[in-house]
């Protein structure tokens, strides 16, 4: 019943949300700055962000493959976004890919927020903090089967690893 009344919830969010865009494309800058629960001007981003963080969550990079340590993470906790602390992955939804990118089948209920992005010449799902509105990577459908058949390919960089208290 909680499931349905937040799937609810979540589709009144995206349709008063694509109104909103609709209606406001003069003002679209104002409203990208308030669509979020934590808003920073670039400046402040900078400043609380390693460059590599930046890049990431700020621009929409991409790290390279096999370069984070949360790859290898196995022990039970929760990855937050490494620019608004929101909880968005947990271990126990980590999968080894091989890709070289920490992967999971789904996210933290209401953590992530999705857009579309074709910046290679086709279109992917992109993936964000709902929170801060951080980019963090992308859906695909090839994840696990017998699970949701989904991969979230996220950047390491773009979150912290918070192991469970025992
Ligand atoms: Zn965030």
């Amino acid at each position: 019943m909680k499931k349905i009344l937040f799937a609810f919830l979540a589709m009144v969010f995206i349709s008063c949300n694509s109104n909103a865009q609709k209606n406001n494309s003069e003002t679209n800058s104002k409203y990208v700055a308030s669509k979020y629960e934590v808003t920073k001007t670039d400046q402040e981003w900078k400043e609380i962000l390693t460059p590599a963080q930046y890049q990431i969550l700020r621009k929409a990079g991409t790290e390279r493959p096999f370069s984070s340590e949360l790859n290898d993470i196995k022990k039970p906790g929760t990855f937050i976004c490494a620019a608004c602390g929101n909880d968005l992955y947990q271990t126990k939804n980590k999968f080894e890919s091989g890709t070289g990118w920490p992967s999971f089948d789904r996210a933290v209920d209401g953590g992530i927020g999705l857009g579309s992005d074709s910046k290679l010449g086709y279109s992917r799902d992109e993936i964000h903090c709902a929170v801060c509105g951080g980019h963090l990577g992308h859906l695909f459908n090839d994840g696990p089967r017998e699970t949701t058949g989904k991969r979230h390919c996220i950047n390491g960089d773009a979150m912290k690893f918070v192991a469970e208290s025992k």
